[in-house]
């Protein structure tokens, strides 16, 4: 009959719920066990100076070296950290390793600004700021500024008035805070009356089609001079090409980052990625 088939339904929908719920627990047991056996990697992309070409800093972007599956990319298992006490563990194991090697390139006279990207769970938790302020006791020999968080706007949709109260706390601890993938949230303006940040990272879905889309380029254009009335140095995120690099340095964008500077590397090939760039830049204010 009807009513047995929808009691079918629902038993189905039941058990469906029931798995997927299953298989969430697993998936975050399997990241826990990740965590303890150290099979998470920080990799770092650099960014540049579009001025004179000067690698200014890098973004460290953490990955999954996933016994069978390979190198993970972060979007493939941070879904499933999310609302979870995972999600503070792993934020504060690529804080302290992002501390750590910051430590070793002031040690080697290298002055890097490292940025870490912080989830909106992770900032918004009470506690964010004074963890931090013990993150880097543990590490004296880093100066804050040289530590830059990158926050989401979706961080700030809950609780704007936590989020705003953590970033200002850090921002006296010294540290840069920058507004990741700027543009792309429904209230990215009003934002800027209520948070002080001091960057803007230009997300690269405007980038991507700079040279082709009319409306990219003006929306591009208007961020860089918003940044520039708000005091906030720009980023423009994505630059695939040097002729999106000479685009940009010409709207008076600062700063770049994107596959056609670099890709996220380990930090062991990182170093001799500084040591050729430094040697040939392929872009010193024009392609080099
Ligand atoms: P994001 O912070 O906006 O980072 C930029 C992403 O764009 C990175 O992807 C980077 O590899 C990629 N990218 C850089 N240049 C280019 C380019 O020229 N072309 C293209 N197509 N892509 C480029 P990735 O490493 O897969 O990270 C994706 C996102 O995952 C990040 O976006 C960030 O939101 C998040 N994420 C990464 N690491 C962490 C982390 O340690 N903690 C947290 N909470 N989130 C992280
Ligand atoms: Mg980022
Ligand atoms: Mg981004
Ligand atoms: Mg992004």
């Amino acid at each position: 009959s009807a009513k047995e088939q929808g009691k079918n339904r629902v038993l189905h929908f039941d058990v469906q719920l029931a798995r997927r719920a299953q298989m969430h627990r697993e998936q975050q047991a399997r990241l826990r066990l990740a965590l303890v056996q150290g099979e998470f990697r920080v990799h770092f992309q650099p960014k540049i100076d579009l001025g004179d070409g000067r690698v200014v800093g890098v973004e460290a972007l953490v990955r999954w070296q996933h016994p069978e599956q390979g190198l993970l990319p972060p979007l493939s298992f941070l879904a499933n950290l999310q609302h979870t006490e995972l999600d503070h563990l792993l934020g504060e194991w690529v804080l302290t390793q992002t501390l750590g090697q910051i430590e070793r390139w002031c040690s080697q006279g290298l002055d890097l600004v490292a940025s870490v990207n912080i989830s909106p769970d992770h900032l918004l938790q009470p506690e964010f700021a004074d963890r931090l302020a013990a993150l880097l006791a543990a590490h004296p020999g880093v100066r804050p500024a040289l530590l830059e968080l990158e926050i989401l706007e979706s961080a700030t949709v809950t609780d704007l008035n936590q989020a705003a109260a953590t970033v200002s706390r850090c921002r006296e601890l010294g540290v840069k805070v920058s507004l990741d993938d700027f543009g792309t949230g429904h209230s990215s303006l009003a934002l800027l009356r209520y948070l002080p940040v001091d960057g803007l990272k230009i997300d690269q879905t405007f980038v991507r089609d700079l040279s082709t889309d009319r409306n990219d380029h003006a929306l591009v254009n208007a961020v860089i001079s918003l940044g520039a009335a708000f005091g906030c140095e720009v980023t423009a995120e994505g630059v695939e090409t040097l002729d999106d690099a000479a685009e940009l340095h010409c709207l008076g964008c600062r700063y770049a980052q994107g596959f056609g500077i670099a890709r996220p590397m380990p930090v062991d090939r990182l170093d001799d990625w500084l040591d050729v760039w430094r040697a040939h830049p392929a872009w010193q204010g024009q392609p080099g």
